[in-house]
């Protein structure tokens, strides 16, 4: 959905080449499934404030990863009112990703099980 055109995905390391269509899906819990950190950026970056309809800007990160969780902060610049957006990720493509990026350092700090994405109707 937010899938940039003609991304680098190739050269690119924020951006996980093997997404899915899983991307940007909700838990069961209400998470966003992010399938890299470049993801993350780019939903936020799309976001609009749903009060003026300004862009937002990311002011912090919070990592829960002892959650499976990540958090983005982020500010409206004209009316000041701060949004929140909680990724998941625990799932597989994600630990994936990142494990394929610390190799022998990965640790794994979410002990719960790999969140899957609600499917509508079950
Ligand atoms: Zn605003």
């Amino acid at each position: 959905m937010f899938r940039r055109r003609g991304a680098k995905t190739d050269t690119d390391p924020a951006i996980n080449p093997n997404r899915t269509a899983d991307l940007y899906a909700l838990t069961e819990e209400g998470y966003i499934i992010a399938q890299d950190i470049g993801c993350q950026y780019e939903l936020v970056n799309a976001e609009r404030c749903p009060y003026c309809g300004n862009s937002l800007s990311t002011i912090a990160q919070i990592s829960r990863a002892y959650q499976g969780l990540n958090e983005l902060v982020a500010l409206c610049g004209i009316c000041s009112e701060r949004h929140s957006y909680i990724f998941d990720i625990s799932n597989a493509v994600y630990q994936e990703w990142w494990a394929s990026f610390m190799g022998k350092n990965y640790v794994r700090l979410y002990e719960g099980e790999p969140r899957k994405p609600r499917y509508e109707g079950k």
